[in-house]
């Protein structure tokens, strides 16, 4: 009796084995429907900050690559010459990931050439400071620590639109990040809101955006085209600003020496210090936050 009750049981254990085996080939999607669900997603980023963006928004989400375009070492989007290379990068991506306000000088060609590539504007419902003179628009947006908070969200959300299926992983991503953002723009306001000297001199149009967030005064801007030094009468108005408002600190930026600032430095006494517009540095996700940190450090230490 006991003999035949082992052995029905054995039975019934190989039919169970039998028909969990079925049930799981049953599930197995159809390869067609896999391939869709796991198609990688290729994203280029146009320069450096859009990079630092892009790399926290897409933050786990599988199956995707970012790759900037251009070198970090190339500095300022503005002074860029577009390649064949880059069109061929582009045109083996999906997504292009732009910072927008016109630092793209060549739009036009990337649309004309591969009007299949989809485009995200990270500068959408950004107000844009014009430039004096002849000079259009400012795009040094990201500079603003609530100007780059702004454009990781419209990062986030334009990418969840074009890739639905991971919109939750972009938008989360975007939360996380943007809570680190305003964590910092609300240290560096602490740091630098009670400081009394507000005037500071850089070397190129990429502060507007932050000194207004941090009510800091642009005297004057010594080399307003990188690589173009500064005539000898604009050399002088400046000597004469500085004196003329007793300013102390100078700031270059490590993308652009200057020797300029060391002219001016050496004819006013006014200390040369170095202001970073993250246009160029590690490639890592925390690089805009750390950048910023120790622009924050730079100014407490020259405008004390
Ligand atoms: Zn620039």
């Amino acid at each position: 009796m006991r003999k035949q009750l082992s052995l029905l049981l054995i039975v019934i254990l190989l039919a169970g084995v039998a028909v969990f085996l079925s049930a799981c080939q049953g599930q197995t999607p159809p390869s067609s429907e896999k391939t869709t669900a796991d198609k990688p997603l290729t994203i280029v980023t146009s320069f450096y900050p859009i990079y630092l963006a892009t790399i926290n928004i897409t933050k786990d989400v599988p199956d995707v690559t970012v790759i900037n375009m251009t070198q970090p070492t190339t500095g300022c989007l503005h002074d860029y010459q577009f390649t064949p290379d880059d069109l061929k990068t582009l045109s083996e991506a999906q997504i292009f990931v732009t910072n927008g306000a016109g630092v793209e000088s060549f739009m036009d060609k990337v649309v004309s050439q591969i009007p299949e590539l989809k485009i995200v504007d990270a500068s959408k419902s950004i107000p844009i400071i014009e430039g004096d003179g002849e000079e259009g628009a400012n795009p040094h947006l990201w500079v603003s620590i609530s100007n780059a908070i702004q454009q990781e969200k419209n990062i986030g959300q334009q990418l969840a639109a074009l890739d639905p299926e991971h919109a939750a992983q972009y938008n989360t991503n975007a939360v996380t990040y943007a809570g680190k953002l305003e964590e910092l723009r609300a240290r560096m306001h602490q740091t630098l809101d009670g400081i009394e000297k507000r005037d500071i001199i850089t070397f190129h149009e990429s502060f507007p955006y932050f000194a207004r967030e941090f009510n800091l005064n642009i005297a004057a801007v010594i080399e307003r085209e990188p690589g173009s030094e500064p005539s000898a009468a604009e050399l002088a108005n400046t000597i004469e600003i500085i004196r003329g408002a007793g300013i102390k600190a100078l700031f270059a930026e490590p993308q652009y020496p200057s020797r300029a600032a060391e002219t001016i430095a050496n004819e006013t006494g006014a200390n040369v210090f170095i202001l970073d517009p993250v246009v160029s540095g590690p490639m890592e996700a925390d690089a805009y936050l750390n950048i910023m940190e120790g622009n924050m450090k730079t100014l407490q230490e020259a405008l004390k």
